[in-house]
């Protein structure tokens, strides 16, 4: 990491992957530095610009704007949400941008939250055999984690994220001004995966969330700079050191995600549930298990499921979707778990914990302690 020279200088964090290293460039205003930084990595490459209808409704003019005297073809705009990482609409892209002549050496940019990364991203990674790509995340989630680390893709009908490739960006720039125009339930979907990194092993940060997470949330520039970088170096370490997830490393990046893709698929992965409050739901029942199982202070699992409530995320199961009539089932959310791709031969992988920033992967659940875990927290 550069430290910046002076307060308003960008932070630049890099991850380093050989020749596939690149930088993120944290900070307020860096989109204004896009064309600037395009010239320098890629003279006389054209940008084609990815975005979706309310990004690019907050976003684009000011993208344009900084690619001034770089050519540009025609942006490829998707309607906003989930729905876009699908066939038609990832067929739609790629045909765009062939018919908009795009050539190798040129260049996309994805603009906009993770779904428009991931689809960008993968667009990118088949087009022509490989184009290179940028990133400009626009929401925090794809601030801290999905612009980072290279994992493209789109969903199909038969769960998300099934086809798509691990491909690096060129440079990822995350101007955290943009997040002005965030929704505050998306914001907050994306402080989850912030708080993750704390929790996974850096409990300094986690304790630092505590004390700043409200500030962070509530607009602190500084803060939310602090915060954007932990999360990036935390993330650029683990895909320097396993890239494509081939041992236990980068898997802790999915603490909260096996409860958290049981209550996704339960809620239809549609608005009642955010991916970000699933996760963070996801990891105060990671620790509450951990804390059953003996592996875990059970003050450690409180501090959790405390700090993720205060600051307004859905840690109850009852809270998600805001009504109270939602009929959870113990064996249903166990078969999302078991039709998650983190199951290997049907077994069960958890990502637990032996306290705040000590999470480690198991395979080794017992169900019916699980079971248990779950009857508990639909009942709480
Ligand atoms: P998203 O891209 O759907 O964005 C959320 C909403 O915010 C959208 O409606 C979008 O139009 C809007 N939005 C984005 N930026 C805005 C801005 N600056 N101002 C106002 N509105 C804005 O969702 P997300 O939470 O960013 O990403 C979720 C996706 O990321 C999921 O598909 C998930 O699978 C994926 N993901 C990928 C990785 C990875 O490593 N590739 C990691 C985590 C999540």
């Amino acid at each position: 990491m550069t430290a910046p020279l002076r307060a308003g200088e960008p932070i630049i964090v890099n991850v380093a992957l050989g020749a596939r290293s690149y930088d993120i460039v944290i900070g307020r205003g860096v989109l204004g530095s896009l064309g600037e930084r395009i010239k320098a990595l890629r003279p006389g490459a054209r940008v084609a610009i990815v975005s979706d209808e309310t990004v690019a409704h907050h976003c684009l003019a000011a993208a344009q704007q900084a690619l001034s005297g770089i050519a540009a073809a025609t942006p490829v705009v998707v309607p906003p949400g989930e729905g876009s990482k699908s066939f038609p609409v990832f067929e739609n892209v790629c045909e765009a941008l062939i018919e908009a002549r795009i050539e190798r050496g040129d260049l996309v940019l994805a603009l906009g939250g993770g779904v428009v990364g991931d689809l960008a991203g993968f667009a990118a990674a088949v087009l022509l055999r490989g184009l290179d790509f940028i990133q400009v995340p626009t929401t925090l989630l794809a601030q801290v984690d999905s612009s980072v680390g290279g994992k493209t893709g789109i969903n199909t009908r038969h769960g998300k994220n099934l086809v798509g490739a691990f491909y690096q960006p060129r440079l990822v720039l995350a101007d955290t001004d943009v997040l002005d125009t965030l929704p505050k339930r998306e914001l907050l979907a994306g402080y989850a995966e912030v708080a993750k990194y704390g929790l996974i092993d850096a409990p300094e940060f986690f304790a630092w969330c505590e004390n700043n997470g409200a500030a962070v949330l509530s607009g602190d520039a500084a803060k939310r700079t602090y915060a954007i970088e932990q999360s990036c170096l935390a993330k650029a370490r683990i895909v320097a050191a396993d890239e494509r997830e081939t041992t236990d490393l980068r898997a802790l990046l999915n603490l909260g995600h096996t409860f958290g893709h049981a209550l996704e698929a339960e809620t239809g992965f549609g608005p009642d549930l955010l991916h970000g409050e699933a996760v963070g739901a996801g990891m105060a029942m990671a620790f509450d298990l951990s804390a059953r199982l003996g592996l875990c202070p059970a003050a450690d699992a409180g501090r959790v499921r405390r700090h993720l409530g205060a600051v307004g995320l859905p840690v109850r199961l009852r809270s998600i979707g805001g009504d109270n009539r939602r009929n959870w089932d113990a064996a249903r959310l166990i078969d999302h778990m078991r039709g998650d791709k983190k199951a290997e031969g049907g077994r069960l992988a958890f990502i637990l914990a032996r306290g705040i920033g000590k999470a480690f992967v198991s395979r080794e659940v017992d169900e019916k302690g699980l079971r248990g875990l779950i009857d508990d927290a639909i009942a709480a």
